[in-house]
């Protein structure tokens, strides 16, 4: 079944595996700010490529965005050859940006204005779960429009849910992250010291893991890239910071006391400062390793 005409913005890490599957059953319009990148898309995939935000929404049912923060994605709507000008009355405009819920409660006002359904829907399961259409997505968003969105998401994901109105998805997600963060750290931490302490990181792991201590990043994450010494760059440690700092500012609003996402927030805020903008999440773990002068291999 096609869903017919919709289009794509960002197309990153993890937007271009997205897209790429949601190209298999809707007839795909892209675009991206460094233009290459989309015409190369569009030729590796068969699919069109606008030149302006404006161009790819012009004609769609559906668009789905997957930029860095909502900031971008605010920012996209404006001006001549911004979003609002190509949205037509009617269309659903789907944000997989990892976004804040205050962001996309004001983009969901803007949009609405045109007579635009939004729904925030961050996804979670990386890019090889983006290349396989097996990530999580968690959708804030009224039940008429979750309706409307679960066949689209459905193209580039297995596990659709449906978790609260706008901002909700936001919201889950950088709790979501925040704990990821949080174990990253904890794992770094765990293994330097065994290490230092004379036991093989392989062996720690394999016993971790057998145990009450076990994590994904323990079981998944550190074998495949860290063990190996691979370390690819496949989420940048910016925009995990980003997500921490969207839980902190959650965990403000509710005044729920948890300094233990603010320290994560402050330890991943440092590494943001130290290893720059494209640096890889996991590499948080390398800090850790300078700091105590070993590495954790095996
Ligand atoms: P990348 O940094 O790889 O890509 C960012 C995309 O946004 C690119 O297409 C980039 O365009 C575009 N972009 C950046 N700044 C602007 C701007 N000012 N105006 C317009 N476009 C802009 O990010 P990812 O694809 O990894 O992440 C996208 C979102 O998905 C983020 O919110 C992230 O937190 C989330 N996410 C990422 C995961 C991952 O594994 N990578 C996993 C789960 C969620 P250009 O090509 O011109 O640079």
């Amino acid at each position: 079944m096609s869903l017919g005409p919709a289009a794509f913005l960002g197309l990153g890490a993890i937007g271009a595996p997205m897209a790429a599957r949601l190209a298999r059953g809707a007839r795909l319009t892209v675009w991206n700010r460094t233009r290459t990148r989309a015409e190369a898309f569009a030729r590796a995939h068969g699919v069109r490529s606008a030149a302006t935000p404006r161009g790819a929404a012009e004609g769609a049912g559906v668009v789905v965005a997957c930029l860095p923060t909502s900031r971008e994605v605010d920012a996209l709507l404006g001006g001549p050859d911004g979003l609002l000008a190509g949205l037509a009355t009617g269309t659903l405009f789907i944000d997989c940006t990892s976004g804040d819920p205050a962001g996309s409660r004001r983009i969901a006002a803007r949009v609405a204005e045109r007579g635009v359904a939004y729904a925030d829907a961050p996804v979670s399961g990386g890019t090889n779960g983006a290349e396989a259409g097996t990530l999580t997505i968690m959708v804030g968003a009224d039940e008429p429009t979750f309706d409307r969105a679960r066949p689209v998401l459905a193209l580039m994901g297995s596990r659709i849910v449906h978790v609260g109105p706008i901002g909700a998805g936001d919201a889950l997600k950088a709790v979501n992250n925040a704990l990821l963060a949080l174990n990253i750290l904890a794992v770094g931490e765990g293994l330097a010291t065994l290490v230092k302490a004379g036991v093989s990181a392989r062996t720690a792991l394999d016993v971790i893991n057998g145990s009450s201590g076990r994590s994904f990043v323990s079981e998944t994450l550190v074998p495949e890239r860290v063990l190996t010494g691979a370390w690819p760059r496949t989420f940048r440690l910016a925009l995990l910071e980003k997500d921490v700092g969207i839980a902190r500012e959650l965990v403000r609003e509710t005044g729920v006391d948890a300094p233990l996402l603010d320290l994560t927030s402050e330890l991943f805020g440092r590494a943001r400062t130290a290893l720059g903008e494209s640096a890889d999440y996991l590499e948080a773990i390398r800090l850790i390793e300078s700091q105590a002068g070993v590495e954790i291999r095996g």
